[in-house]
């Protein structure tokens, strides 16, 4: 199975597909997470988008395209993945319908995730992940069980990403209603397309995605 989560920043995409990989057999495929591994390797991906990153602006289309080609084709990718922050633009949708079709597969699913664009600056500036494993949590709305420790991996490190700022969210809130909301009529022309309340609790978000992914 394929499948496209859509939302604006803070949405719920990377919890929800943190998710949905153990209970449905699915590869979490998060551009944002490959190109924050990029700007650590120092590479020259890394290098080109770090200062667009940390704006909020969107990394050409370009880079983005030959980094999801080369990746849908790993092993793990075989099993079915869950895209979260790809595509993000008219552009990279066509790109992506184009190299499956040349693989002769399609988008099974593509899960709008609708919130209040309003509420996403709380989100963003609460949130932080584990420095060891990555599971997402948020200063208010999703705490470790235990103060300090992950409940995934009893590690006590934390971190914060450096674009999670109220000004650089601005911009990326922008960068979605101008960018990428136009995917949401593109998809829902080719009948691929469903909405899930994302300002619903997260446990409850996670069942009508499940729901969605089991009749897919
Ligand atoms: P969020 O989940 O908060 O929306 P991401 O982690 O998906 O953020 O992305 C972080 C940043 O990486 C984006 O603001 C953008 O600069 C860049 N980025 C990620 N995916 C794409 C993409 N498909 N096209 C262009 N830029 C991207
Ligand atoms: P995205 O990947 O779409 O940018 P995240 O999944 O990283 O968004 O979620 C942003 C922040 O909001 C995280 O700190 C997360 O714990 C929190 N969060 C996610 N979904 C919900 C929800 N349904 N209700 C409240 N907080 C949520
Ligand atoms: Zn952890």
């Amino acid at each position: 199975m394929k499948v496209v989560l859509l939302g604006p920043p803070g949405a719920g995409k990377g919890t929800q597909a943190q998710r949905l990989q153990e209970t449905h057999g699915l590869t979490h495929l998060s551009t944002g997470d490959m190109l924050r591994a990029e700007v650590a390797s120092g590479s020259k991906i890394g290098k080109e988008a770090k200062s667009i990153m940390e704006r909020g602006e969107l990394v050409p289309d370009a880079v983005l395209i030959s980094m999801i080609a080369h990746r849908i084709t790993q092993p793990d990718a075989a099993k079915g993945f869950l895209l979260d922050g790809f595509p993000r633009t008219v552009a990279q949708a066509e790109a992506l319908d184009r190299m499956l079709s040349e693989r002769t597969q399609k988008l099974d699913r593509v899960i709008q995730l609708v919130v209040d664009n309003d509420a996403m600056v709380d989100r963003i500036s609460g949130r932080y992940s584990c420095a060891k494993c990555g599971a997402g949590y948020h200063d208010t709305f999703r705490k470790p069980k235990k103060p300090d420790v992950c409940d995934a991996c009893g590690s006590h490190e934390f971190v914060r990403r450096a674009d999670d700022k109220p000004e650089t969210v601005r911009t990326r809130l922008e960068a979605y209603d101008r960018q990428t909301a136009p995917l949401l009529p593109y998809y829902k022309g080719r009948g691929v397309l469903s909405e899930v309340d994302g300002m619903a609790p997260i446990d409850q978000v996670t069942t009508r995605l499940g729901k969605i992914l089991d009749a897919a």
